[in-house]
């Protein structure tokens, strides 16, 4: 499910990161979390998996088996989620730019939440629940937020 077009690079802050290889058009899908799944019921909750783990419903979360476990938050991503699962190109991509999206796209619980030092301009520092996401920021991106935060029959609106 990987594209080809993007590989694991260390970055200077945040460990390890997703870089574009080749240009990446706009609606390309990227990676996908197409790994085990997990309800709150599952132990033990590893910081890896806790960090790792994208939520696909109200108790379930998603690993990846491939590169999409380390695709970083950005607050101004270029990349976003189709269906509940896929990261995918929310506008073209320049090689060796970095590959992110913003994890509000998937989570809403009370208990994850991280501090953010993306750096952007917009960057809302604590991230963590889809909740808190400034409305403009929602409409900004439309189309590209978890089915199981905003079922596709409340999208056409
Ligand atoms: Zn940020």
């Amino acid at each position: 499910m990987d594209s080809a077009k993007v590989r694991i690079r260390r970055t200077k802050k945040f460990g390890r990161g997703v870089f574009a290889v080749k240009p990446i058009k706009k609606g390309e899908i990227i990676a996908a979390f197409d790994g085990e799944i997990y309800d709150d019921d599952f132990e033990p909750w590893t910081d890896d998996l806790l960090n790792h783990a994208i939520q696909i419903g109200p108790k379930l979360w998603r690993d990846s088996k491939g590169l999409a476990r380390y695709v970083n938050h950005s607050c101004e991503p270029n990349c976003g989620i189709k269906s509940k699962v896929k990261i995918v190109a929310m506008r073209p991509i320049a090689k060796g730019e970095q590959v992110t999206w913003d994890y509000e796209m998937t989570e809403k619980n009370d208990w994850w939440k991280m501090r953010c030092r993306c750096g952007s301009t917009s960057c809302r520092k604590i991230i963590g629940n889809y909740k808190n996401m400034p409305r403009a920021i929602r409409k900004k991106y439309a189309g590209y937020i978890s089915e199981w935060l905003i079922p596709r029959q409340r999208r056409k609106a």
